[in-house]
């Protein structure tokens, strides 16, 4: 073992994967764009109070899972535990609100959680994710559900469910909180220990606690889906109608309440059954009333959030292939000492139009360094030996179809231009 280790919870993406998450990357950016979503990039950490005001105290993520840390300035600050906390405060401070009446906005990039670290659990994880402002239309609930729909399809996820729930208003939501206290009172000391205290600051969140949800009483427990009032009423069942009309399959979960405490009315997560016990693979919500809470205008908004590793995890299991095999077109091989600097030359030119191009620096003999142009998959190998620079020419062998030609070296930029087409 290595004198050091990365930490816990954290991995290494080496060049193989890295071309998976690249191809990801660039799909799920062209995607978003298609939907004339824009993105934004916010700071890795932030003021710790923007998660707890953002996340919403009384969460697992602010209570047990933020890296926090004091800084040189004795200033508390967190690196991001989630995508939307930040958006919403840039938005707000950046006074985005005075562009246009419905802001659409995605993210990519790096998240962190204090969590013990399993098969698509981790402490550094990586989320793309969009949201939306400005807007309480159902249509946009039903738009960026379809959005996550279409996503997961298009990264080759064939199979997975859609749950739908309304987790209600402030309004709605006072009423049931009544209920529900009274139903669990009886069984209050039971409760797990977490329960227990979401018992007085957030009792909805016994409904999806992992240890506690199995428990008969709370299975029973009354649902926020039949206590909402009519307008949420009425949202939860246009947001069905849009689905409908869009093709888009759902089920009904009305045990389904999400994990933050600022989300109102749509709750949704997809889940895809055959990468275990972490199997929500992109989840999200409206969140209207978050804006406000963040100093802004009194603005809706809804967005999703989905895993990186996740989604990996989800394509192997449904056999997509891993994308974007590394190779070179063409590869430069040098024979003998005098050879070395026209071949460095050369090397340069053709990468200075956009040809990969590569070559072998250990000075190995021909059918070695064949064997390395092999294994990058070169298409042409470039030859210059004793002769050719004698000459000021260079062999070009096609590998594909082993025709080999000379031509001058001052040609070969131009002939090679022609020969590989440029891949995007
Ligand atoms: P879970 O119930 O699995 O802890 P969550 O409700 O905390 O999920 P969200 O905050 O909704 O998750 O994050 C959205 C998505 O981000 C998840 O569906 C998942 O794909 C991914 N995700 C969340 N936490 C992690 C993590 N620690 N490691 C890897 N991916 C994660
Ligand atoms: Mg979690």
């Amino acid at each position: 073992m290595s004198e050091f280790a990365k930490p816990r919870g954290t991995a290494d993406i080496l060049p193989e994967q890295a071309a998976e998450w690249r191809a990801i990357e660039d799909a799920a950016r062209q995607l978003f764009e298609t939907y004339h979503y824009r993105e934004i990039r916010t700071p890795i950490f932030e003021h710790t109070e923007v998660f707890q005001r953002g996340v919403g105290d009384t969460t697992d993520i602010v209570q047990k899972e933020m890296y926090t840390f004091l800084d040189r300035g004795e200033r508390s600050l967190t690196l991001r535990p989630e995508g939307t906390a930040g958006v919403v405060r840039a938005f707000v401070e950046e006074k985005l609100y005075g562009e246009m009446n419905t802001q659409k906005f995605y993210y990519l990039g790096p998240m962190f959680r204090y969590e013990k670290p399993q098969a698509g659990r981790y402490r550094q994880f990586h989320q793309y994710g969009v949201e939306v402002i400005g807007s309480s239309d159902p249509r946009v609930d039903a738009e960026v559900i379809g959005l996550g729909d279409h996503l997961l399809r298009q990264m080759g996820v064939k199979s997975f469910s859609l749950l739908l729930n309304s987790v209600g208003c402030p309004v709605c939501r006072a009423r049931h909180r009544e209920q529900l206290l009274a139903y669990l009172q009886p069984v209050r000391s039971e409760l797990c220990k977490d329960c227990q205290s979401r018992f007085d600051k957030n009792p909805l969140r016994i409904l999806d606690c992992k240890i506690d949800r199995d428990h008969p009483v709370v299975a029973s427990a009354p649902k926020i889906t039949d206590a909402l009032c009519e307008d949420c009423a009425r949202q939860f069942s246009q947001v069905q109608t849009y689905l409908d009309e869009m093709g888009i399959s759902y089920e009904i979960d009305k045990t389904m309440v999400r994990g933050l405490d600022y989300y109102t009315q749509t709750a949704f997560e997809f889940v895809e059954g055959s990468i275990g016990a972490v199997s929500t693979i992109l989840a999200g919500g409206r969140y209207n009333g978050l804006i406000q809470m963040l100093g802004g205008p009194d603005l809706p908004g809804i967005g999703f959030a989905g895993g990186v590793e996740r989604l990996i995890l989800a394509r192997a299991a449904h056999g997509a292939t891993q994308v974007g095999q590394d190779r070179v077109d063409v590869f430069v091989l040098a024979l003998g000492e005098i050879a070395t600097k026209p071949a460095a030359r050369l090397l340069h030119e053709l990468r200075s139009v956009g040809i990969k191009a590569d070559s072998d620096y250990s000075g190995r003999k021909v059918k070695a360094q064949l064997k390395v142009a092999d294994r990058l998959g070169a298409r042409y190998v470039v030859l210059l030996g004793e002769d050719e620079v004698a000459a000021g020419q260079v062999a070009v062998r096609n590998l594909a179809t082993r025709e080999q030609v000379t031509i001058e070296q001052s040609e070969l930029v131009s002939y090679l231009s022609e020969q590989v087409s440029l891949r995007f």
